[in-house]
């Protein structure tokens, strides 16, 4: 009936048995042994700080449609490819956490098994009664996962309906998925609407890699490091760089980012430089892309790239790919990341990666999060096509005595293990089931009125708070915008993401209709946005303090 903590990493590999021998989890597999030391001495850690008893075992299913056959994206077979891993290696994470919190888990990666267990479910018209013995508590899938669902589950979508069943999902989205494009009426009647959006879930059900909006909620990955590891021997740091990009085309130009060549070369002239780029023996044309001087391993397992990260002064980006975890475990072991500036911002209006993608966030630069959250000495995001300013940002770093590593806490184990077990106890999207107490609780809750044409996620940031969209409902109303210093003797109720607004040029103070459409991000000029803004835990950004 409890939860109780499990650091049997065998039990774990029970569960994580491939369905069809595909290696689909091979490379899940080795991250979760190399980490489980860590992880392990992280849980009962976190077991000493907080206190873990009395929670209810979840029975939670873990689909992984990216690894499904029927995708077509081949994850399992490029995983030691040069494929992408930044999302193996959240899914590694998600697994690893839930399994050390004591849950039952369940771990499919095709349709086939998914219907098999969810065909149990009763329908969402069937009395409660029935629908309180629910085969699983939570699904955690992706958005593949969650076509297949529609498609393969018996009664078809009808019972993972709008507020019935789907609210025991999350979705891993790394990217995150705004709650225009979420709603599939409002985005269809706006043109908006992409493959990847109109899931007509609540926003927060949606899990990103790193806390872009906080419509979503972060789930975060761990970053590995291994300077701590006892069996680890002190590295010395040569003058050294080492490019993040496993594949050739990364370090070809393209419509937005040119002038790789002669970044590299003037690095090249003060710094020796290191690869680990995937050859293609088969490949007729082989690294034509990578100049001769570039000393490549091939893609290397996470032990060696460990260790040549930590033999590493510089990471050096190349503008793709966006916001993988590589540039933190670089920052982790020491290493400084140059992170490529972009003017203009790459966005879904102008880069083929993001087109579809259901949000509409302008990335500045090739890694926003260690742009914004990190920064200098650790960072360095720069114009790489200003030859004379990477000459001097490289100089300067190499010239430096020492190399300091850094992780923010909420990329650690006990970071993730904290977060996603307060989500796990606190979050619940099921309006059949009974009520928790509110989360976050009030008293870590401000509304605030914020400037014209800001939205509430900088209105929020800008006090040191952070928007938390659960609270919009509880201020949607003429009376707290008046009480909030908004001045308006009328009021109307508008359907759109700006809303509840003070408008300063009618003088109206406006009421949102359509409740999926609270929304942190969105701004307007004449608009002063009424916003729920929350404190929250230095280092874990996703918590409120007190709320873990
Ligand atoms: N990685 C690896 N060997 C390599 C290069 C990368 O194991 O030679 C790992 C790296 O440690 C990271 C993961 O691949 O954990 C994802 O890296 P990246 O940031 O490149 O993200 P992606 O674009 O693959 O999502």
């Amino acid at each position: 009936r409890y939860a109780n903590i499990s650091t049997d990493i065998e039990e774990l590999m029970k569960v994580l048995v491939d369905p069809n021998e595909r290696q689909g989890y091979a490379w899940i597999r080795m991250r979760i042994r190399r980490m489980w030391p860590r992880f392990s001495k992280a849980m009962k850690s976190l077991q000493l700080k907080q206190d873990m008893n009395g929670r209810r075992k979840k029975k939670i299913l873990v689909h992984l449609g990216l690894l499904s056959k029927q995708s077509g994206w081949k994850f399992a077979e490029s995983q030691f490819k040069g494929g992408p891993l930044g999302e193996l290696v959240q899914w590694s994470d998600l697994v690893a956490t839930l399994f050390l919190l004591g849950h039952q888990l369940t771990i499919t990666s095709e349709a086939e098994q998914l219907a098999g267990i969810l065909n149990k479910l009763p329908a969402a018209n069937s009395p409660c009664q029935s629908r309180k013995e629910l085969p699983v508590d939570i699904i955690y899938t992706d958005i593949v996962g969650l076509r297949q669902f529609k498609k393969h589950v018996k009664g078809g979508y009808g019972k993972f309906s709008k507020k019935q069943n789907s609210c025991l999902l999350r979705i891993v989205d790394s990217f995150g998925t705004e709650p225009a494009y979420n709603l599939r009426s409002w985005a269809k009647a706006h043109k908006i609407l992409t493959t990847w959006g109109g899931q007509d879930l609540q926003p927060q059900q949606f899990f990103t890699m790193f806390p872009h909006s906080p419509d979503n909620s972060f789930m975060g990955f761990v970053v590995e490091q291994h300077l701590n590891d006892t069996n680890v021997v002190k590295i010395e740091r040569r003058n050294q760089a080492l490019v993040y990009g496993k594949n050739e085309y990364m370090w070809e130009d393209d419509d937005l980012v040119q002038g790789k060549a002669a970044y590299l070369d003037v690095i090249k002239s003060l710094v020796e430089i290191h690869g680990t780029v995937y050859i293609d023996t088969d490949a007729k044309n082989k690294t034509h892309s990578i100049p001769s001087y570039v000393n490549n391993h091939g893609l290397l397992n996470g032990e060696d790239l460990h260790t040549l990260l930590r033999q590493s002064k510089i990471f050096i980006g190349l503008g793709f790919p966006y916001e993988g975890p590589a540039p933190l475990e670089a920052i982790a072991n020491g290493a400084v990341f140059i992170n490529p500036k972009f003017n203009p911002p790459h966005s879904s209006k102008n880069t083929k990666f993001f087109k579809g993608k259901p949000t509409e966030r302008k990335l500045t630069s090739q890694h926003p999060y260690a742009e914004q959250f990190l920064g200098e000495p650790y960072v360095y995001t720069i114009d790489i096509k200003n030859i004379q300013q990477v000459k001097d940002t490289v100089s300067r770093i190499l010239h430096r005595n020492e190399f300091h590593p850094y992780m923010p806490y909420e990329y650690t184990e006990e970071g993730m293990l904290q977060r996603m077990n307060a989500y796990i106890e606190h979050q619940n999207f099921c309006q059949f089931q009974k009520q928790p107490a509110k989360w976050p609780p009030n008293s870590a809750v401000k509304f605030i009125l914020g400037e014209k044409g800001v939205s509430c996620k900088d209105a929020c940031w800008a006090k040191n708070l952070i928007c938390d969209p659960s609270h919009f409902r509880d201020i949607n109303s003429k009376e707290s915008l008046l009480e909030s210093g908004a001045t308006c003797p009328q009021s109307k109720e508008i359907t759109g993401i700006l809303y509840p607004s003070f408008n300063t040029v009618t003088n109206e103070c406006e009421t949102q209709k359509e409740e999926f459409l609270f929304s942190c991000v969105g701004e307007h000029l004449e608009l002063q946005r009424l916003c729920p803004c929350r404190n929250y835990i230095k280092g874990q950004t996703a918590l409120c303090q007190g709320c873990e």
